[in-house]
């Protein structure tokens, strides 16, 4: 083919694609554009996902007439006049490509009303081309709406993922944007449903109640930092809230979102070895620098900056976060299980993070195990002197319990060391399902009203019938918020509200919704939840309760994720070991 110069409309398509790659970018785009105007009261209306219908209204400063037309044209900007400008942007908007994109890609009206002007207008584009121009009354302000967006390039519009995920980017973003700039209200409606608001009050930590439940936000810690061309302000969680993925680490610089590996890992180095592989922190830090420092001219989308120092920067970050790590001395909790961990960390450490990570340990003990893995081990390496049947186990006589953690117990066949927390949940899970036609409900003294945050309220109402299903009776009780009214029998001593919340929070994690989900999974985690811990002295009858009903249980020897409930030493491995094997032969 010859080489030819494209079409506008083409090229113009192309630019778009860099700038507007999916519903969220049409958001962030907007909203950034709010900020400039000097917005306070944002609001964000959604429908299908975006697919249909992004609309951003502002009380900003507005769009003179005249100007209008240019507003959607690309590289047309207010922001910015010379390249000189380009090093010392303060604003958030500079390459004036936003509206035009969008205008591009979709059908675009923007009405808008400039205080200094009687009336205001309204411009309509659609596919890049201006449609209509007219005046009309409006309040003082902006209101940008994106209708069918990519519509004329399907190709685009085949990319977009599930519904689900779009609308958790959106959410996502206005949430991160809301905490960065707590002084704005703003609101966010989806489907014709209030999903979240912040009211502009200024105070983060009310955001963070949103978004993280009242316990998480009231342990996350602070950071301010100052020096003399930095600060860094924003908060971090403690060593004992971990996710299992880096999405809840967010950086704001000069007020602008970005994504950056290079700060993102000082700012987990922060946290030394208090952290497991494969864990991360929840953080959000604005960062502020001069503008000379930062180069914000180097993505479209402008996700990406580049610093002038960035070694400086990580550094100062890293210091940040230790201070406010360090500050922050949590109360030594000692736990005798405590040398588990040992066995598998090579350098010691203080005792009150050992206690904290055996706390995690808890919920990962895949994480961290003893070197010698017991019943598979002993299983596979000796079968034939074992001989132990993968399915029931013998009668056993208890010994007792150790460490708060393990019960002993003797069988025929040697010794048992059973872990309470991993036998717990396999006595509660296999309970719950066999009786699952006729689970029975026990009615809260005080039914117990749990708020989430917008992602985690959606994953419950999708399973509400789940949890009825199996006696949680919860219903919805305003805005993200639900109320227990009842739980099964079962978990009558447990409790509800924390269990309710990590189970949503486990399945955010792993970006399954509860929907078509087996029910199995849920039960799973929920029984994970309630079941005793580790660490928790259980009376006489409290332990030969537990053994004798994981005595009955289908699957005794895993819990329901796996993992051994028990350790056996076989006579004759005790025996070996201690010599004792030779010395009968003889
Ligand atoms: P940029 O933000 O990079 O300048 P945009 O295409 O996003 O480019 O916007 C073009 C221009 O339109 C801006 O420079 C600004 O003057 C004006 N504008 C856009 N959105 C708003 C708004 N919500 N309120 C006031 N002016 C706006
Ligand atoms: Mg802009």
């Amino acid at each position: 083919m010859p080489i030819k110069i494209l079409p506008d409309e083409v090229a113009s398509q192309i630019a778009a694609g860099e700038v507007v790659e999916r519903a969220s970018s049409v958001v962030k785009e907007l909203l950034e554009n709010t900020i400039d105007a000097g917005a306070t009261r944002i609001s964000i209306r959604v429908l299908d996902a975006g697919k249909r219908l992004i609309e951003v209204s502002d009380d900003g400063k507005g769009i003179n007439r005249s100007e209008l037309e240019l507003a959607v044209t690309r590289h047309a900007t207010s922001k910015l006049t010379c390249s000189d400008d380009l090093f010392h942007i303060r604003t958030l908007g500079f390459r004036g490509e936003a509206l035009a994109s969008m205008g591009s890609v979709s059908r675009m009206t923007m009405t808008s009303h400039n205080s200094q002007e009687t009336s205001g207008s309204k411009i309509v584009v659609e596919g890049g081309k201006i449609v209509s121009i007219e005046t009309t009354g409006v309040p003082i302000g902006t209101v940008v709406s994106v209708n069918d967006l990519f519509y004329n390039t399907p190709a685009r519009l085949k990319f977009l993922k599930r519904d689900q995920t779009e609308r958790q980017q959106i959410e996502t973003l206005v949430t991160r944007y809301a905490l960065a700039y707590p002084h704005l209200a703003l609101q966010l409606e989806m489907d014709g449903k209030q999903t979240f608001r912040s009211t502009g009050n200024g105070d983060r930590r009310e955001i963070l109640a949103k978004l993280y439940g009242f316990e998480i936000a009231r342990g996350l810690l602070e950071v301010t930092f100052e020096d003399d061309n930095i600060k860094i302000t924003g908060f971090i969680s403690p060593i004992s809230v971990t996710r299992s993925n880096r999405k809840e680490i967010t950086f704001f610089v000069n007020g602008r979102w970005i994504q950056d590996i290079g700060l993102a890992t000082a700012l987990v180095r922060a946290y030394q070895t208090y952290l497991m592989v494969g864990r991360y922190p929840i953080s959000l830090l604005n960062i502020e620098l001069e503008p000379e420092e930062v180069d914000v001219n180097v993505h479209p989308a402008k996700a990406e900056v580049r610093f002038k120092q960035p070694d400086v920067l990580f550094s100062m970050v890293q210091r940040a976060v230790k201070r406010a790590l360090l500050a922050y001395s949590p109360v030594p909790q000692m736990n005798p299980a405590q040398w588990q961990t040992n066995i598998s960390s090579h350098q010691p450490e203080p005792a009150w993070i050992n206690a904290r990570l055996n706390w995690e340990a808890e919920k990962h003990t895949d994480k961290i195990q003893p070197s010698f893995d017991p019943l598979t081990d002993i299983n596979n390496t000796e079968p034939s002197t074992d001989g132990i049947e993968q399915s029931h186990i013998p009668l056993l006589r208890l010994v007792g319990q150790i460490g708060a953690t393990y019960l002993v117990a003797e069988g025929p066949d040697g010794l048992y060391l059973i872990d309470q927390h991993a036998a717990h949940e396999r006595v509660l899970f296999e309970k719950m399902s066999q009786h699952s036609q006729a689970i029975i409900s026990q009615a809260l003294l005080h039914p117990e009203v749990v708020q989430f945050s917008p992602q985690s309220s959606r994953l419950i109402s999708e399973s509400l019938e789940i949890l009825n299903r199996y006696g949680f009776v919860v219903e919805e009780f305003g805005l993200n918020t639900y109320r227990i009214a009842a739980i099964p029998v079962l978990f009558s001593n447990g409790n509800v509200q924390a269990a309710l919340r990590c189970i949503v929070e486990d399945f955010e994690e792993d970006e399954t919704p509860l929907q078509g989900m087996l029910a199995e999974k849920l039960i799973a985690r929920i029984c994970k939840r309630m079941a005793v811990k580790g660490g928790q002295t259980l009376s006489a009858q409290e332990q030969s309760a537990l053994l004798s009903d994981l005595e009955k249980c289908n699957s005794p020897r895993t819990c329901p994720h796996g993992r051994p409930t028990m350790i056996h030493l076989s006579v004759d491995l005790l025996e070996r070991q201690f010599g004792r094997r030779g010395a009968r032969s003889m």
